[in-house]
């Protein structure tokens, strides 16, 4: 392979309920197409997050339960975290992780789950509910339609400098009430989607990995990699 990448899956051995891993394969598989071998690594409690070493991350959702143990562990890679996504580092977070890389999120029992304030949203919680089924969502600036499925209790309110990775056409999205659906800040993609997001739609795993690939090799030309077509799996 021309080209290498490394993926850190943060807590993949505790937030993995919902099939998330997929949207590794899915980069995994886009990335041996553009030439590019993606190593990942999962790097869980009581281990560092070295901003230097990795060119991508991914986050994915889980219970309450996994997420309050993440929660006390995270705020020790806070730090690195934040310089990574401040310096256009690109990642991917599914409700939990979308949740944990935000200002907080209130459980399911009414517990305050700390974030990292990563990103400025904030997460509260539904009254013994939850938002479950098949999704729809638009973008408006790319025109990318996304399809996905939703499963979360939270209720997610986006902060300054944030923009919905898309609109609501069909579904509830991140609180039912504002019309968006997940979050873009810099280079790293928030959403509610399970399914897994990256499997059904390709065309921002592309992007992922065209972003690490043109922030690690700065001077070559990716236009091959850029012309790499995605059929649509939904
Ligand atoms: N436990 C969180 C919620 O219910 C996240 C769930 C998930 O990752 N699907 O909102």
């Amino acid at each position: 392979m021309e080209y290498s990448l490394k993926l850190a899956h943060l807590y993949g051995d505790l937030l993995n309920t919902y099939g998330d891993i997929g949207n590794i394969l899915t980069l995994q598989y886009y990335a041996k197409q553009m030439g590019v071998s993606l190593e990942a690594d999962v790097v869980s409690l009581d281990e560092p997050f070295d901003a230097d070493k990795y060119d991508l991350f991914f986050f994915g959702g889980g219970q309450d339960y996994e997420q309050m143990i993440v929660s006390k562990d995270i705020q020790a890679k806070k730090d690195q975290l934040i310089k990574f996504i401040e310096d256009g580092g690109p990642g991917l977070a599914i409700c939990g992780g979308y949740q944990l890389l935000g200002q907080y999120y209130i459980g399911a029992d009414g517990q305050k789950i700390a974030g990292i304030s990563a990103l400025p949203h904030y997460t509260k919680s539904q009254d013994n509910h939850r938002f479950i089924g098949d999704i729809t969502i638009k973008n408006e600036v790319s025109q990318t339609t996304y399809h996905g499925f939703e499963n979360h209790n939270g209720v997610t309110y986006l902060g300054a400098g944030e923009k919905p990775l898309g609109t609501v056409l069909t579904g509830h999205g991140n609180n039912g009430e504002d019309g968006g659906e997940g979050a873009i800040y810099n280079n790293v993609y928030c959403s509610y989607f399970h399914g897994p997001i990256l499997a059904r739609n390709g065309q921002l795993a592309k992007e992922m990995l065209l972003t690490a690939l043109k922030r690690k090799y700065p001077t070559a030309d990716f236009s091959k990699q850029e012309a790499l077509e995605i059929k649509p799996t939904y």
